[in-house]
């Protein structure tokens, strides 16, 4: 939601929608939940709430220049397609369209319920679209499976909390990913993350030569990004396919999309993200 995000990874996180409910694991220290908790932005985080900043993307898109992207954190506060976002996701899917310039990455606990929850002319995935699910622990590989039934231009996995050792049975289901995100869980009560976890996830993906990205050790501060001392920062290849094709479309989409929210709009200084943020999705 802040213009500027603290994620690395991202230019930007916006936040269509707030509010989620608990699927596995890797969310009961859901940061989402307790900074809404914190900043009450919504009456019921569990019902979901609209926000009122539809018009962020679009401001973006005109402020980016030809053959320029940045990449977007979509829905860091929710999950993009949880079922009680159903009457918004048609009007998302618009405004994603409608900005070229940014790639949208939408990262589900829920893949098995994307195919039915896409655009008629999603075809083989919209190109600013990259779809990536997130695998806690080893019992939700299948997640992996779900997700890449669905056609896009990126696939990919966030480990993130990672809970435990997803290898080696990692290998049989990462076929199809373009792009491995993992870091450990942050905050109090941060649950611990063995190093040679990431360290199996990261020999995989080098001898698959799968983009790896590590976003840092578990701890109360998530401080400390570096693997063995190195420094894991790759991008996918459609990352540079795209950068090839993208053109600057004009876009005056701000008025078109409603304004409304059930609840009153989180201001942009308290949508400012934290490290927090990188243990969810
Ligand atoms: S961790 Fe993610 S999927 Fe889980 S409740 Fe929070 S926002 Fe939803």
């Amino acid at each position: 939601m802040a213009d500027k995000t603290k994620i690395k990874s991202v230019n930007h996180t916006q936040n269509l929608w707030i509010g989620c409910t608990k699927v596995s694991e890797g969310c009961k220290h859901c940061y989402a939940e307790a900074m809404d908790r914190y900043w009450r932005w919504t009456p019921d985080f569990q019902q979901l709430t609209r926000t009122k900043t539809w018009g962020q993307p679009a401001n973006w898109q005109r402020a980016a220049k030809a053959r320029e992207v940045e990449m977007v954190f979509g829905n860091s506060l929710s999950d993009f397609f949880h079922p009680r976002a159903d009457q918004w996701r048609p009007e998302a899917w618009e405004l994603i369209k409608r900005t070229p310039n940014l790639i949208w990455r939408l990262t589900t606990k829920r893949p098995e319920l994307i195919a039915d929850r896409l655009p008629n002319d999603w075809g083989d995935g919209y190109k600013n679209v990259w779809i990536g699910a997130t695998v806690e622990m080893k019992k939700y590989l299948w997640r992996l499976d779900s997700l890449r039934d669905v056609p896009a231009v990126a696939h990919y996995l966030a480990a993130e909390p990672l809970l435990g050792d997803l290898t080696p049975e990692l290998a049989d289901h990462i076929h199809g990913i373009d792009w491995v995100m993992v870091g450990g869980e942050s905050g109090a009560g941060f649950r611990p993350m063995d190093a040679q976890w990431a360290r199996n996830i990261q020999n995989l993906c080098q001898d698959r030569r799968i983009a790896f990205w590590f976003n840092g050790h578990a701890g109360r501060h998530q401080g400390n990004t570096l693997l063995d001392g190195k420094s894991y920062q790759s991008y996918p290849a459609p990352l540079e396919d795209y950068k090839r094709e993208v053109r600057v479309m004009k876009v005056s989409c701000r008025d078109n999309f409603k304004q409304e929210t059930l609840a009153p709009a989180p201001s942009s200084e308290g949508l400012k993200t934290t490290r927090e943020e990188r243990k969810c999705l």
